[in-house]
This record gives C-alpha cells, structure tokens and sequence, in this order.
C-alpha cells in the first residue's frame, strides 16, 4: 500500500464516521419511503434504480452554478427541456415560456411578483389587489406579505370547497392584479372551477395563475385513464390562463428543490426577472429569487423526467389514482369520519363526523401504529381536518393503513377529544400580539405545552386545539418563537 492508498482509507474511514453520524441524526426522522408517511414526502416505489440515477445526477452537477447560465450553457440546455416538457403536459403552446425554481413557494412567488410588476407597467396599478380563495395555498399569503399586494379572500362553498365564480366577478377592479385557483387545492384536494373564473378576470384584462404545484404532473396522466376522474380544465389551455405553477418535487417524483412556473409568453415572464446593472460587479440578471443556486435539483429532474418517462407517469398516476379512491371508500366506512369534498386525485381531507371523535387525536394514535397523516386546523369556517398525500408507494397498502385508520378511531373515540383550556383561550383573545414581549411569549407557550425548551410533545392534539381556538394574530406571533426553540443555535454535533 503506498502512502497515498493509506491516507484514503483513511479519509474514507472519516467519510463513513460522518455519514454514520447523519443516518443516526435522521433516526427520529419520518420515512421519506415506503408511503406510510401521507405528506411532505413523494415516493414513486420503483425501488433504488430511480433514487440512485436521481442522486448521481444531482451530484454531478451539484458544483454547477444555476446563477450565471452564460458561464454554464448546460443549465440552460436542462432547463430548456424541463420547462418544454411541463408545457407539452400543462396545455402550453408555441408562445409558452417558463422557468424552473426551487419549489412550489417560489414559483408562487415569481408568479406573483410578476403580475404586480406587469400590473404596474401596462395598467399603472401601484396598489395592487390579488383575489385568493380562502383555501389558497399559504404561499400566495407569503407573496402578499413580501411583496405588498392586498388579498381580497373569496370564501369557498362548504361542501364542494371551491369558490363560486360569481364572487370573483364582485370582487375583481381596477387594482386587482391577479386571481389564483388551485387544481387542486392542498387541505382539500379539490380542483377549483378554472374555466369560468379565468374567463371573468381575462374579460376584465386582468391575470389568472393556476397553482398546480401539487397535481400538475398528476392530473393530466389521471385524466387519460381509462376510468378517469372527473375534474375541470385547468391547464395552459384554458382561455384566460397566464401563469401556472407545477412542482416536481412532488408527482415528478424528483429530488426536492425543483418546480416550474409557465407564463402565456416571455413578455410575461420577462415582468419577474431581476436586473441590476447599478453595482460595480458583474451584470445581474436572476430569473428566480435565489442568487448562486445549485444546478443538483435541476440535472436531477431531468434525469428522472426521462427515466421515467409519459408511460411510467401514467402507470404511477394509476395506482395513486387507486389507492386514494380505495382509501376515500374505506374511509368512508369507518364510523365518525368522512373524505370532504370531491378529490379527483391523490389528495384526501378528513373529517369527524362525531363531536366524540377527533381527528388530531386519530392522526396521533395513528402515529403510534407507524403511519403519518397531517393535522390541519380549521380555518374561518372550514372544519378541523387531517391530510392525506397518497404517492404511488402507498399501492396495495390501502388495507394497512385502514385497518391502522380504524384502530386510531376506536383509541381516539375511547380518549376523547382534545379540547383547548377555555380560560386560556379566553385570556388569549385579549392579548395584543404586537406588545408581547418575549417572556409573555416563553410564558403563553409553556402554558400551551410548549415550553420544554423546543422538543415537541409526542401528542401534538392538545396543543394543536389551543392553536385553532387562538386569534389568527396571535398565532402567528407565537408560531414563529415556536420555531425558533428548534433553532436555538447550540450546537449538537460540530465542535
Ligand atoms: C406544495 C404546494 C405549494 C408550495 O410548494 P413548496 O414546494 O412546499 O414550496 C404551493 N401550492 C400548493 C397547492 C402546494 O401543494
């Protein structure tokens, strides 16, 4: 063995002593595989050859810099075929352009920013209004908040879930820079009426977006089978859509890190850019948020876009297809608890149907038997509920996860609901967010069952009730130093 030899073995060894430290550090970790866990994560189930192509791609080209495409040609030659297939699946034309993003929230983002900066320049609007359906996903509320624009919220029919199109038409004006709808929305799963709300803000020349960050690469394959669900149009297609927004790091089943935004042409698109030439650097053009971005998530995608491929999206998108329908019956079966509205996909929300039955405490007995469903607080209105993302991996498993769903009913019925202390809600609703200070805070929190330094209970029902029943202000004032006790800074593993 030459010196050389030695001294790689021996860095090998400490490469495999860090990574043994990772893999320990993700032992408390949900499962990113195998589809026992119903959000957050997507897994094709087509075993390693598709994650090991997924990860070589993203290393090779993971030192590439997605800032400067001049520099490197090869990001734009990526994009290029990334964004072209989005739009063959998303009812794009010859005129649609698009650029890939780092995920859902920030293709949310380009696409807003870009309406208010195509609003001010072609129709000198300089307050400008976005129409969101109450069941909106929270990125459109992030983009308001950055960028300055008013939402005006159109509530949703209570059984349907979907807004009636003749509250857009009310609400749209002279300010109103954009109208979102979801296909679909995430807490419901269920397709917005697109056609016709699109066509009432085109007739009043303002912007539609459609976000399909979650079933764009879903919908238009369930759409061709044979035993297609029933949905609206919702794509490029549909007159009256400028903007639309579908992240592969959900159905394309890429590595995270990855989304598209379609707008009806580049001088759209052009609208979200940034330039700046007013620095002594080099010339800045972004067309994303992010400045340096890795080229990973981007060569990753491409490598599993082909791999892939339109009869393998198609086959995926009939077994997710269904399982979610053998869950949403089985569901159904199951005393006290009901699937909402009317999903044509992957997406599931269920609720209690039975004041005795609560479905936080369903989804923390759930917990306990191996399988990780989302709570979702209710809102203005809409019920408590919990959320299933079904992926392709969950086929077959539907029986499983049933059987686990009916054993949390029955342990949650037996525990009770969990109910928030009336006198801490009624203390609650007097507290002004904007002067609490922060020992108010630490106080309230310790309180909510939260003050344990940042860890989380295994039970997270109780405190998930105290949340719904807190004014919004409040809550998202105490969220925020919730957070923040996860993030405290001491250091676990690096000296
Ligand atoms: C996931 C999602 C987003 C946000 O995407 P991220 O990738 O989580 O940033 C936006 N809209 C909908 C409907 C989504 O499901």
């Amino acid at each position: 063995m030459t010196e050389r030899d030695i001294s790689r073995d021996i860095s090998r060894d400490a490469s495999r002593d860090i990574l043994a430290e990772l893999a320990a550090l993700r032992a408390a970790d949900l499962p990113v595989h195998g589809g026992r866990t119903l959000a957050y994560v997507y897994d094709p189930g087509l075993g390693p050859d598709t994650a090991d192509l997924a990860h070589a791609a993203y290393a090779a080209m993971a030192d590439v810099n997605g800032l400067d495409m001049t520099a490197f040609p090869s990001v734009a030659a990526l994009e290029n075929d990334v964004v072209a297939a989005a739009a063959a699946l998303l009812g794009g034309g010859p005129d649609t352009a698009g650029t890939v993003t780092s995920g859902g929230t920030e293709s949310v983002l380009l696409a807003v920013l870009t309406a208010r900066e195509h609003a001010r320049a072609t129709r000198g609007v300089t307050a400008p209004k976005m129409i969101l359906p109450v069941t909106a996903h929270a990125a459109f509320h992030k983009a308001a908040h950055l960028f300055g624009i008013e939402t005006v919220p159109l509530p949703v029919d209570p059984e349907t879930f979907t807004p009636d199109p003749a509250a857009v038409a009310a609400a749209l004006d002279d300010r109103t820079a954009l109208v979102v709808v979801s296909a679909p929305s995430y807490a419901h799963g269920v397709v917005d009426p697109v056609p016709e709300i699109a066509a009432l803000a085109a007739a009043r020349g303002v912007l539609c977006h459609v976000d399909a960050c979650i079933g764009g690469w879903l919908l238009p394959y369930a759409r061709r089978l044979p035993d297609a669900p029933a949905m609206p149009a919702f794509d490029l297609a549909v007159p009256g859509v400028t903007s639309l927004s579908v992240d592969l790091h959900k159905y394309a089943y890429t590595p995270k890190g990855a989304s598209v935004v379609l707008f009806r042409d580049a001088e759209l698109r052009r609208h979200g850019y940034f330039a700046c030439a007013a620095w002594p650097g080099y010339p800045v053009v972004n067309t994303t948020l992010q400045g340096t971005k890795s080229a990973g998530p981007l060569a990753a995608a491409w490598a599993v876009l082909r791999h892939i491929g339109d009869a393998g999206y198609l086959d995926l998108a009939a077994r997710t297809v269904r399982t979610a329908r053998a869950l949403r019956t089985g569901i159904a079966a199951i005393p006290g608890l009901r699937v909402l509205g009317d999903p044509p996909g992957s997406l599931l929300s269920v609720a209690s149907s039975d004041p005795a039955l609560d479905v936080f405490v369903v989804a923390d007995c759930l917990r306990a038997h191996g399988w990780y469903v989302q709570p979702q607080p209710g809102h203005g209105g809409l019920p408590r509920t919990v959320h299933l993302t079904v992926t392709a991996a969950a086929d077959g498993k539907a029986p499983e996860l049933l059987a686990a769903l009916a054993d949390a009913a029955d342990e949650a019925r037996k525990l009770g609901p969990a109910v928030a202390d009336p006198g801490l809600v009624e203390a609650a609703a007097l507290i002004d967010p904007a002067t609490l200070t922060p020992e108010d805070s630490a106080a309230l929190l310790q309180l909510a069952g939260l003050g344990d330094g940042g860890a989380l209970p295994d039970r997270m029902a109780p405190v998930l009730a105290l949340l719904e029943q807190l004014p919004t202000a409040l809550a998202e004032r105490l969220l925020p130093d919730v957070i923040g006790g996860l993030f405290h800074g001491r250091p676990a593993n690096l000296a």
